[in-house]
């Protein structure tokens, strides 16, 4: 409120600050007509500090994604005056996975890729190539990737040679999973995680393209939402689950969310067990085989089947000891245990979730990136240990808000109506709430997260009796 300054991820611009005053007991605002008017608010860049302590320390970045471009600005943020290097596989800069998150809160936001099936990076950028050379001073290394780590010479090993660092941030991501059925790689089936990616899709459509989308977690309906709307012949959603997300929205709310999908002309065929998928006699992918059913038409398929820490690269330094997932533990700072200024975050990170200390992995574009605010915070000479409560949206049918510890429930309570997903569901451990999830009823999940980061959640019988309506939120 004082400054404007941002506090948490997805956004990265601040708000603009202006100055008010009380005159004859109206509110008058002092604003530049031209930044009222400028969609973009205040970027936090500042110009490098000539006598910082940190002016002579180089902080090296591996992955251009959410962690990354949150680690950059936070650093300068928080006057880091050193060196700055992003190594990124991707031939472009940052992106934003999600249309307009920079500039407005999450209600606003919708991912560009699954959701929009975007596939042209330089629409997404978050800042220009140039905006991070000149505004931010960082030394970007596009579509180069990171070999090797050693964590006693402190260097990080590309195809032009080894960089130095004295800090080292490790967010890589993850990669996208197949299922291994014979076929998996045939020509005609995709895995979803960047725009070149998208842009196999959005290259198949057309009249005749029958699609089947394998797996019904976020990615693979996001994904059958935005393929509603394009042109197409069929659109077939297959999963291995009775219902979609049951595990973790519960069966009455993924049934409304299958049903929805159903509403717009999508076939789902569920419980399944999915053989194969051959190819026609161009080669290419032609029909998928599931047990016990006729084969299905498959011209393009589209495998959400969930990702892995994309680690490979650390799996011969014997610094870092890999989960069995391929994840890393780290310290409640996100440090490597054992590895000298070593931090991973994002999709990779095994951390301690507050406010239980279990180690949880959480694959959430604000999860990663308020771990690189945390480790920029912690690198500039203010470390903080990391207390987030994961938080993420979702298009499935409709906007969905979800906010959870990530410690599962054996009580539940519904204010509003699946049905016509309008709703809170709201559930609990031992009576006290773990995770809030939400359609058509914002702000009540923005407004949990922060009173389950304060530790000032009321209780599920609290809810019930009605003691939501003390703290706000629509009626
Ligand atoms: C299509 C899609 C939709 C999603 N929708 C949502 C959503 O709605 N809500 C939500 O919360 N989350 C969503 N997610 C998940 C979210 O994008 C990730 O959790 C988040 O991006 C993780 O951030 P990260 O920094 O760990 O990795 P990423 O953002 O994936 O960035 C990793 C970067 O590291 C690079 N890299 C990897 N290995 C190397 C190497 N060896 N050398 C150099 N560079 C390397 C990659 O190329 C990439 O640039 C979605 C993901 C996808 C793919």
């Amino acid at each position: 409120m004082c400054t404007g300054d941002i506090e948490d991820a997805p956004g990265l611009d601040s708000l603009w600050k202006y100055t008010a005053e009380v005159r004859d007991g109206k509110i008058f605002v002092t604003a530049p007509e031209k930044e009222v008017k400028a969609k973009v608010g205040r970027v936090i860049a500042r110009p490098r500090a000539p006598l910082a302590a940190t002016l002579k320390e180089k902080v090296v970045i591996v992955g251009g994604g959410s962690g990354g471009i949150h680690t950059i600005e936070s650093l300068r943020e928080h006057n880091f005056a050193g060196d700055i290097v992003l190594i990124s596989q991707e031939d472009y800069a940052p992106i934003d996975r999600y249309e307009n998150c920079k500039h407005y809160w999450v209600a606003d936001a919708r991912t560009k890729l699954s959701k929009a099936l975007q596939d042209d990076p330089t629409k997404v950028e978050w800042r220009k190539p140039a905006e991070l050379k000149d505004d931010f001073g960082v030394e970007l290394h596009l579509a180069t990737t990171v070999s090797a780590i050693d964590t006693a010479a402190q260097t990080v090993t590309i195809p032009s040679g080894q960089i130095k660092y004295d800090h080292l941030v490790l967010s890589p991501g993850a990669t996208p999973r197949r299922i291994p059925i014979p076929g998996a790689d045939l020509p005609g089936v995709v895995t979803i995680r960047t725009p070149h990616d998208v842009k196999k899709v959005t290259e198949a459509l057309g009249p005749n393209t029958d699609i089947i989308v394998i797996g019904t977690s976020f990615i693979g309906l996001e994904a059958t939402g935005a393929l509603t709307k394009k042109e197409k012949k069929s659109l077939t959603v297959v999963g291995v689950d009775p219902v979609p997300f049951e595990a973790m929205l519960g069966r009455d709310l993924g049934k409304a969310i299958q049903k929805s999908y159903e509403d717009q002309g999508v076939t789902f065929h569920m419980d399944t067990q999915i053989e194969k998928i051959t190819a026609g006699p161009d080669g290419k992918a032609a029909q998928l085989h599931i047990k016990g059913k006729d084969p299905l038409p498959a011209s393009l398929v589209i495998m959400g089947t969930g990702v892995a820490p994309a680690t490979s690269f650390l799996k011969d330094s014997s610094s870092f000891t890999l989960e069995r997932d391929g994840g890393i533990t780290v310290d409640e700072y996100l440090r490597v245990p054992g590895a000298k200024n070593v931090y991973a975050i994002g999709d990779i990170a095994h951390y301690p979730q507050f406010p239980d200390g279990n180690p949880r992995r959480v694959e959430h574009w604000n999860v990663a990136g308020n771990h690189g605010r945390h480790v920029a915070a912690t690198i500039a000479g203010t470390p903080k240990p990391y207390k987030g409560v994961p938080i993420f949206w979702s298009s499935i049918g409709k906007g969905l808000r979800y906010v959870g510890t990530g410690a599962g429930f054996d009580d539940t309570y519904l204010d509003g109506s699946i049905t016509d997903l309008k709703f809170v569901l709201y559930q609990a451990k031992g009576g006290k709430i773990t995770a809030v999830a939400s359609m058509g009823r914002d702000p009540y999940v923005s407004k949990s997260s922060e009173l389950l980061k304060l530790g000032k959640m009321p209780t599920l019988d609290e809810i019930k009796v009605g003691k939501v309506s003390n703290w706000g939120g629509q009626g």
